[in-house]
């Protein structure tokens, strides 16, 4: 077997290498010092394509697969976990779920922005309630005619305050035994009745924006249900081959959080 990585995959690492060298390693402490989010650098990120090495071409991606992508978060994380934080929250968990399972109309609307690199996203999932449980959460989105209403607040939301859109999720009903049905919706950031707050000193990743997201009556048309009954776990699940991007910028994430 040949674990030797392509040619492709070889002159990728070495521009990335030395992207993080030139562009991110030099302000990395400045950076984390000030807890300050670098938006210019990710513009930079987008227009060489590292926010869409892994998705289709069809919709402004590179199609280099999810290794590119990978090669791609170690190289970065070598500078600096915070921008490597940031960057692997707007790829995957942020991205993917709608490259996954978008309808063709949401990533057109969706989807592009983003792989094209003028777009962050984020994900959420935890509350007060829900972290490693995360069948925990309480947020509701309640069917009114053909529109879902959101309430509730996630917490420790990467890319809160840069994102434009966000995949939540939120409550949609309950089975005849009273199970939570838990779906995924996304919402664009600017709609009416979000606020997000910057409440965290966290101890480490700085430079990666992480804020908490409060839905007050946020209308959100059901088109933009992405995974509906439960499918939000099978997202999950499906999205797990994911994971291992996380390992590739992971060293210190303990620290990252105050407690
Ligand atoms: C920097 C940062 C960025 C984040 N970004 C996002 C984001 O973008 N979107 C998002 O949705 N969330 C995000 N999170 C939240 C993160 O996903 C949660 O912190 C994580 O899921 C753990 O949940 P919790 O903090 O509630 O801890 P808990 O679930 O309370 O866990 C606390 C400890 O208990 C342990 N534990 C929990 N359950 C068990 C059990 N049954 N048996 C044994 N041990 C157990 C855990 O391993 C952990 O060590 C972020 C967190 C941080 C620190």
């Amino acid at each position: 077997m040949d674990f030797e990585f392509s040619k492709e995959l070889v002159a990728l690492k070495k521009e990335v290498r030395a992207f993080a060298e030139e562009k991110i390693r030099p302000m990395a402490d400045k950076l984390d010092k000030e807890a300050r989010f670098p938006r210019a650098l990710f513009a930079e990120m987008g227009k060489r394509g590292y926010l869409g090495l892994p998705f289709s071409e069809e919709y402004g991606g590179k199609g280099m697969g999810t290794l590119a992508y990978m090669i791609a978060a170690e190289e970065i994380a070598r500078a600096s976990l915070g921008v490597a934080l940031s960057y692997v929250a707007t790829v995957s968990i942020g991205t993917e779920p709608i490259a996954r399972y978008g309808t063709p109309e949401q990533k057109e609307k969706f989807l592009r922005p983003l792989a094209e690199g003028h777009e962050l996203a984020a994900f959420g999932l935890t509350e007060k309630t829900a972290g490693s449980d995360a069948k925990g959460i309480e947020m509701k989105a309640e069917k009114v005619g053909d529109e879902y209403i959101l309430n509730g607040t996630k917490q420790w939301i990467t890319n809160a305050n840069y994102a434009s859109i966000i995949t939540v999720a939120a409550i949609t009903g309950y089975t005849s035994s009273g199970e939570k049905i838990i779906s995924a919706i996304v919402v664009p950031l600017n709609t009416e009745g979000i606020t997000v707050t910057s409440p965290y000193d966290k101890m480490g990743a700085r430079s990666s924006d992480t804020g908490e997201i409060t839905f007050k009556n946020v209308h959100v048309p059901q088109k933009k249900l992405i995974r509906a009954r439960n499918g939000w776990f099978e997202t999950v699940a499906k999205c797990a081959k994911w994971r291992p991007h996380f390992d590739c910028s992971d060293f210190s994430w303990p620290c990252a959080r105050r407690v």
